[in-house]
C-alpha cells in the first residue's frame, strides 16, 4: 500500500541533498573541529559556511547562531539562559498557555525554582494579544516567550507587534520558530526577538540538532559545561554531519520557500474546504487567515481522534491529533482547550500537515475516504447519540 505521509509538523524526510552534504562528514572528513590539523579544520570551516546558511535564512549574523540538538534545548537554553543569567529567583517570565511542552515544562521547573511565570490565555484561534502581554509585565519581568506558530493549530502569532512592547520595555524577548522557520519569512530584526529556536528536521534537515539564535550582546547562563565549542556558549564535540546538513537544509529552504508555500497553500485550502463540506459537525480550529500554509486541523464531533488516526492508518494515511509529544497520551490538547473547545471537540481533533511530497491526488484519496471513516465511527459511536 503506498503511505501518504501527513505529518510534516512531526517531522519531516531527510531532503536527498542535505543527506548527499552530509555524508562525507561519517567518513572523509570525520575529524574533529577543535583539532588543528587539516581534517578537523576542514569540519570546522564546514561549520562555518552552514552558520552562514542558518543566519542568513533568518536575517542574523553567523555568529549569532548556536548549534544545539534541537528545538528542545534551544527553547531550554533560551528560557534557562536567561532566567538564571539573572541572579534574583523572584524574577518573571511571561509565555503563553499553547506553547511547545519545550517551553512549558521549562517554565514549570523554573516555577519550582522559585520564580514566577505568566501564561497567557489566546483567543479563540489561538492568538496571543500584544495588549496582554503589555499588561503582564511588571518590574520583574526579565523574559518574554511567546512561540511564532504554534504546532498544532497552525496559527502565526503577532510576534513583531510584541517584539515592539518588548523592546520599549527593555526585556528579552525569545520566540519558538521552530515550525516557522524554512515554511514562511523569518527575519530577526523585522520581528525584533533577542532569542529564536530552530529544528532542522521540522525543515528537511536531520533530527537531533537545531539552533539558537542568540542576538549579539544577550547574556545567557550556558547549561554545557565543558570544553569551549561553539564560542563557549555550548560544550561538547559539535555534530558536524547534523550541522552541514541543516546548513544545506536552511539553503534549500531559502530558494524553494516561496513558490512551496504557495503550492501547499493551495493544497491546505482544498483539504479545508473538502473536510467541511463532505463531512457535516465539523469545524476548522486556528485562524483561517494568520495561518501556517501547510497546516489543517479541524474538530470532528462525536469521534474520537485516536479512532481517526488508527482507521487512516490502516489505509496507509499518517496524520496526528496534536503534537507528537502528546499523541501517546489521551489527554485532550492543551492547546484546544486554551482555544475554548469543550474536552469533547478537543478529542475529535485531527491534524494534517503537509510538505514537499504532499501531492494533489494525496489530497484527493483524503477526501475520498476520511467521510466514510467518521461515518462509521459515528455510527458505533455513544457520543453519536447527542447529535441533531
Ligand atoms: N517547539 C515546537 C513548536 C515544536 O513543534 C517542536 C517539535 O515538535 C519542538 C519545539 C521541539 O523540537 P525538537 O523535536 O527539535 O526537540
Amino acid at each position: 500500500m503506498k503511505r501518504i505521509y501527513l505529518d510534516y509538523a512531526a517531522t519531516t524526510p531527510t531532503h536527498p541533498e542535505v543527506l548527499k552534504a552530509m555524508l562525507p562528514y561519517f567518513t572523509e572528513v570525520f575529524g574533529n573541529p577543535s583539532s588543528i590539523y587539516s581534517y578537523g579544520q576542514e569540519a570546522k570551516g564546514a561549520i562555518g559556511e552552514a552558520m552562514v546558511q542558518v543566519a542568513e535564512l533568518i536575517g542574523a549574523r553567523d555568529e549569532e547562531i548556536i548549534f544545539t540538538s534541537g528545538g528542545t534545548e534551544a527553547d531550554n537554553f533560551a528560557i534557562k539562559g536567561m532566567a538564571f543569567a539573572k541572579e534574583n529567583k523572584e524574577n518573571h517570565v511571561i509565555t503563553s498557555s499553547i506553547e511547545h511542552h519545550a517551553v512549558i515544562e521549562t517554565c514549570k521547573f523554573l516555577e519550582r525554582k522559585g520564580f514566577r511565570v505568566t501564561y497567557l490565555p489566546v483567543d479563540e484561534y489561538g492568538l496571543v494579544d500584544p495588549g496582554d502581554v503589555k499588561k503582564a509585565i511588571t518590574n520583574k519581568t526579565i523574559l518574554i516567550s511567546v512561540m511564532h506558530a504554534n504546532n498544532e493549530v497552525g496559527t502565526i502569532e503577532p510576534i513583531a507587534e510584541i517584539g515592539k512592547i518588548a523592546k520599549e520595555a527593555g526585556i528579552c524577548l525569545h520566540t519558538d520558530a521552530v515550525q516557522t522557520v524554512g515554511h514562511i519569512p523569518v527575519d530577526v530584526n523585522e520581528l525584533g526577538v533577542d532569542l529564536l529556536s530552530i529544528s532542522a528536521h521540522k525543515l528537511y534537515g536531520p533530527k537531533g540538532i537545531g539552533a539558537l539564535y542568540i542576538r549579539k550582546g544577550t547574556k545567557l547562563v550556558p547549561f554545557m559545561h565543558g570544553g569551549e565549542q561553539e564560542r563557549r556558549r555550548r560544550a561538547g564535540t559539535e555534530n558536524v554531519p547534523g550541522i552541514v546538513g541543516f546548513g544545506r537544509a536552511a539553503e534549500l529552504a531559502r530558494q524553494e520557500m516561496s513558490e512551496e508555500a504557495e503550492r501547499l497553500a493551495y493544497l491546505r485550502d482544498k483539504l479545508i474546504k473538502g473536510i467541511l463540506e463532505r463531512i457535516d459537525h465539523t469545524n476548522l480550529n486556528g485562524h483561517p487567515s494568520s495561518r501556517l500554509s501547510n497546516n489543517v486541523n479541524v474538530s470532528v464531533d462525536f469521534v474520537e481522534g485516536e479512532s481517526m488516526l488508527l482507521n487512516l492508518d490502516l489505509e496507509g494515511i499518517c496524520a496526528s491529533t496534536g503534537s507528537a509529544c502528546s499523541s501517546s497520551s489521551l489527554e485532550p490538547s492543551y492547546v484546544l482547550l486554551a482555544m475554548g473547545l469543550s474536552h469533547e471537540q478537543a478529542h475529535g481533533s485531527l491534524r494534517l500537515t503537509l510538505g514537499k511530497w504532499t501531492t494533489e491526488e494525496e489530497i484527493e484519496q483524503v477526501l475520498d475516504v476520511l467521510p466514510g471513516i467518521v461515518a462509521k465511527l459515528r455510527a458505533m459511536s455513544p457520543l453519536s447519540e447527542n447529535r441533531k
